[in-house]
């Protein structure tokens, strides 16, 4: 392996993912204007319909601009030798190895994050602005990026710290020291999400009492859920569109509703909606994502741990001081055909699990208020109701609404 064969295999990664994601939006784009399915009819009137294929268009041209702006950016700084001056900053700094990848992680990663603002910002108070969805308000714009970078510089600087010491101390077989170390982080996230990281963002109550919780109430003594892990959360402060998720395990597993949701939703769709979520808990998809999860980093910390001692890698992303964070980046290309396929086989699964959670709902409790719902749901956030199948397999972790329906009407 020499370093221009290394830098070539980046150079065309890179490439080959813009072309292949651009070709699969570009055959997705040409079914927008698809008739809709005879199920799905109901879901649009006349002037929302033409509100989606607006917001549907806008959204593909826009990234289309972003994504041929990150190829170019990382391209150039590939050629013009962008890494080679962030190491030589980092080597200007400081003598010692941790704090000297610590300085050019930052540089690059904060970096690219401040190049991409205007894009971030377009998207919130332009885009989603013109088509009703935008709450933020710049004040929060600001301080989710702070509050943003201030984690990763926490976690990220923490995590990558650890690793080059595992690296100095025990060599090579530093994969696997990191491998127990993510892990037991990514059970301890799992767990304490919601009482540690959600409140930093957003707030979060227990139900109101009410019709509604009484409903709830009923449905979860039916399937014996303990109504304390139910929780709603103020989605309204960022945008309109509505969400509910399954988070943590054991006695710090919970169900979060967003307002928008219970806005939106009549009480028997909610409790519909809220049966789908107890779904992903009972049938143990949770649990399924957590350890396969912790799979996926072993194996590519393993990988890691082959491709860390060739300074080709360091060589091939134009710095001539081989280093691990050097070596890091440049395996981070490399890896990401991998990750893509590890992406692929994630979404298949999570498109199964919908599918199951779904069921779960039909059983437990009914299959009709979560068609409606799902339909409202879609129309709310303007969706598109005709994806291209090849995108769908690619690209989505929910399946398209019209095979939800068709198996929640089977
Ligand atoms: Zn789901």
């Amino acid at each position: 392996m020499d370093s221009t064969f290394v830098f070539y295999s980046i150079f065309i990664i890179l490439v080959v993912e813009y072309v292949l994601a651009t070709a699969l939006n570009y055959l997705n784009a040409k079914k927008f204007k698809d008739p809709i399915p005879k199920d799905l009819e109901d879901v649009y009137n006349t002037e929302e319909y033409n509100k989606s294929q607006a917001y549907k268009l806008t959204n593909y041209k826009f990234g289309i601009l972003t994504s041929t702006f990150s190829l170019a950016l990382i391209l150039g700084f590939l050629i013009l030798g962008g890494f080679k001056w962030v190491d030589q900053i980092a080597l200007n700094t400081s003598d010692h190895p941790i704090v000297q990848a610590l300085i050019f992680f930052g540089i690059i990663l904060l970096g690219s994050d401040i190049i991409n603002i205007p894009f971030t910002y377009y998207q919130t108070f332009v885009i989603e602005e013109k088509f009703g969805f935008n709450k933020t308000s710049h004040r929060t714009f600001i301080l989710d990026k702070l509050k943003q970078w201030t984690l990763t510089i926490l976690v990220g600087g923490g995590v990558l710290a650890l690793v080059i010491w595992f690296f100095q101390t025990v060599g090579t077989n530093f994969w696997w020291y990191t491998w127990v170390a993510i892990a037991l982080f990514t059970l301890f996230i799992n767990l304490f999400y919601s009482k540690l990281i959600v409140p930093l963002f957003n707030k979060q109550e227990p139900l109101e009492a009410g019709s509604l919780k009484e409903k709830i109430e009923h449905y979860a003594a039916n399937v014996g859920f303990d109504l304390q892990h139910i929780f709603v959360i103020n989605g309204s402060k960022r945008s309109t569109k509505a969400n509910a998720y399954f988070s943590g395990f054991g006695k710090e597993k919970r169900v979060t509703l967003y307002d928008t949701l219970i806005n939106d939703l009549d009480e028997d769709e909610i409790v519909a909606v809220l049966a789908h979520e107890v779904g992903h808990y009972k049938r143990k998809h949770i649990i399924f994502n957590l350890f396969s999860s912790i799979l996926l980093t072993g194996l590519m910390l393993f990988l890691l741990s082959l491709f860390i001692n060739n300074p080709e890698i360091s060589l091939a992303i134009g710095v001539d001081r081989p280093s691990f964070h050097a070596a890091l980046i440049g395996f981070g290309i490399l890896y990401s055909p991998v990750s893509e396929l590890t992406g692929l086989l994630m979404n298949y699964f999570s498109r199964k699990f919908e599918y199951q959670a779904d069921d779960y709902a039909k059983e437990t409790y009914a299959a009709l208020p979560l068609v409606t719902s799902l339909k409202k749901l879609s129309k709310n956030s303007l969706s598109n109701l005709t994806p291209h199948p090849a995108y769908v397999f690619m690209n989505y972790s929910h399946p398209p609404l019209i095979d939800r329906i068709r198996n929640l009407k089977a």
